[in-house]
This record gives structure tokens, C-alpha cells and sequence, in this order.
């Protein structure tokens, strides 16, 4: 326990670019790490390469051979996305009897240096350690706006997951045991992990820019992540649409109402007023919204239901 075997985990979809020198800053922290006796020296790096069309893997069979075995890899079929990536990381896990493992992006916008204090922390008694971004200039305006709605939006929901906390993060061998349990294919991790209820500590860290090569998180993946983390936590939207029905119930009687009093005491034709029309595309909007909403947890359930692999590993260098 003193000195841990961990594992430091990364995905990498595309990184050519970006894998050299990731490789070689977190090697340095190992390095100064087992010099400082803080971790063992059977600590290694384990890779996982999502399905790249670029040189990622050829980089990645490159390291393992030059490292004596320390850098280990899986690589998918095809690209099953960071989630399940991620999840197959730690997975793989239980082959090297590790006390701890760190999942960190390839592209190093995430403080590697915090890692000395992550291990601080586990040594303390954490299960599980999160690193906290505690800037976001290095994103846009959108990015910024949509990831704190987010966040508020969800933890609304009943979901008290920390915000601005993503896939930089350790867990204990005790954690990695529990997560196996886990068979659910529409994976969001932060939720996963708050879920498990166990003790968690927070260390901050100043995030950086992406310095080599795009994001390799589209809009639609953003967007299929938020989804997925909502509906697999929670069952709240679907009783604000039987709220919303309720609401819409009452106010069309009223409608009614009024429309009977107009129509026939005043003799008026209603259609003339806009108010009703406005309530009338209201409605519509409504129920599409309801729709698509309903549709997501459908859509979900499909998707469990079938239960198809979460990942193919096409190849492995352990
Ligand atoms: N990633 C992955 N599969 C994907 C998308 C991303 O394995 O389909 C990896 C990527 O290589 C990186 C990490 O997940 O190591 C985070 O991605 P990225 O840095 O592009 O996301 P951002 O920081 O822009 O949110
Ligand atoms: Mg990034």
C-alpha cells in the first residue's frame, strides 16, 4: 500500500500528433514518482486506442517495444467512443493486479503534475480522486455556456455530480472491482462514479490548451454524452412532461372557458384573437418536445436491450 502499482490509463482516438509527447511527460511523472518512492515500479501506461485511422497505433506498438513492456495497449475494431474506451481501460485492469489506476487525456490538457497529489489523496483513504478544472478560458463562449448548463441542469435533476470534473481521475483497486458490475451500454462515467456512493476527493487543477490536432469530441458526441448522462440517471423529465401535460390541460379548459363566454355571451369570433393562436403553437411545441424526450429513454432501452458488445479488441501488447 505504501508504495502502489499504478496504472495510468489514456484514450486516444487520433492523437498522433499528441501521443509523443504525452507519452513522454507522463513517463516523467512515473519516473519522479518511483524515484520519490511515492509509487512502484511496476507502474505502467496503458493505452487504448479507439478505433484511429491515423498512426496512434503504429506510435503506440512503437513504445511498447522500446519500453520493455511498461507501455500496454488494446486496440478496438472501430470507434466505439472516450466512454467505452475508457471503460475498457480499466477493465483490462484486472490482468495486472494494480492497486490504483489514473485515466488522463492523451492531449495533456488535463495537469499531469497533479498526479503526486492525486496519489497523496488515495494514500489518505480516497476511492476515488477527481481533478476539478478551475478555469475555462481555454474554451468557447458555447463550450463554456453549454457545459455549465449542464451541470446545472443535472444536478437539478437530483444528479449531484461535481461540476467542471471530467476523465482525469484515480480509482482504487476496490473501485475497479465494483465497476465490473456495471453492464449497462450507454456509458456516463461521472454519473457511474457518483453512483458508487464511496468517499471522494477533489483536487484542482488550471486546464490547458489542446496543443496538438482538433478535439476529437464532435458537437453530436457532446450532445450524446449530455443525453446519455440525463437519461441514464435519471427519470425526471419524464415527469416534467406529465407536469407540462397537466399544465397545458388546464390552461386549454380555461381557453375553453373563456372561448364559450366570448363566443357565445359576446358574440365574438375567438379564432380572431392572437393569444389563442400563440397557445395553439405552444402546444405543438409541447408535445414534439414530450416526444423527443420520451424518445431518448426508448431509445436507450433499445440499446440495453440488445446488449451487444460495448467494445471489440481487435489487438492487445501487454
Ligand atoms: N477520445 C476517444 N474516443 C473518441 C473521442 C475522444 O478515445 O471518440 C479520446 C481522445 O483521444 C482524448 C480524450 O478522449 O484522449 C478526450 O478527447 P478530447 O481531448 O478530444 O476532448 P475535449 O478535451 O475536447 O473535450
Ligand atoms: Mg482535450
Amino acid at each position: 500500500m505504501c508504495k502502489p502499482k499504478l496504472a495510468i490509463v489514456i484514450p486516444c482516438y487520433n492523437e498522433e500528433e499528441s501521443l509523443p509527447l504525452c507519452l513522454k511527460a507522463i513517463w516523467a511523472c512515473i519516473d519522479s514518482l518511483t524515484e520519490m518512492r511515492e509509487i512502484s515500479k511496476d507502474s505502467f501506461i496503458f493505452l487504448i486506442d479507439d478505433g484511429s485511422t491515423d498512426r496512434t497505433w503504429e506510435i503506440i506498438e512503437e513504445a511498447h517495444k522500446l519500453s520493455n513492456g511498461r507501455v500496454k495497449a488494446i486496440k478496438f475494431t472501430r470507434n466505439f467512443g472516450n466512454q467505452n474506451a475508457i471503460f475498457a481501460g480499466l477493465k483490462a485492469m484486472k490482468n495486472f493486479n494494480v492497486d490504483a489506476a489514473i485515466t488522463i487525456d492523451a492531449d495533456l490538457q488535463q495537469d499531469e503534475t497533479k498526479i503526486a497529489e492525486f496519489i497523496k489523496k488515495y494514500k489518505e483513504g480516497y476511492d476515488i480522486v477527481a481533478g476539478v478544472r478551475k478555469n475555462s478560458d481555454e474554451y468557447s463562449f458555447f463550450k463554456k455556456f453549454t457545459s455549465e448548463l449542464f451541470y446545472k441542469f443535472i444536478n437539478w435533476l437530483g444528479v449531484k455530480i461535481k461540476p467542471n470534473h471530467s476523465e482525469f481521475r484515480l480509482i482504487s483497486a476496490r473501485v475497479l472491482d465494483m465497476i465490473d458490475m456495471y453492464r449497462e451500454n450507454n456509458l456516463f462515467l461521472r454519473g457511474l462514479f457518483y453512483e458508487l456512493g464511496l468517499k471522494t476527493a477533489y483536487v484542482d487543477y488550471m486546464i490547458k490548451e489542446r496543443e496538438f490536432g482538433k478535439s476529437k469530441f464532435s458537437f453530436s458526441k457532446l450532445i450524446k454524452l449530455a443525453s446519455t448522462g440525463i437519461v441514464s440517471y435519471s427519470t425526471k423529465p419524464l415527469r416534467i412532461i406529465f407536469f407540462l401535460g397537466l399544465f397545458v390541460a388546464i390552461i386549454s379548459f380555461l381557453m375553453w372557458v373563456i372561448t364559450i363566454f366570448v363566443e357565445v355571451i359576446l358574440n365574438h369570433d375567438i379564432r380572431a384573437i392572437e393569444p389563442f393562436e400563440i397557445w395553439e403553437s405552444f402546444i405543438s411545441g409541447v408535445q414534439i418536445l414530450s416526444i423527443g424526450i420520451i424518445g431518448e429513454y426508448i431509445g436507450q432501452i433499445l440499446i440495453e436491450v440488445k446488449d451487444r458488445p460495448r467494445f471489440l479488441i481487435d489487438k492487445e501488447l501487454f
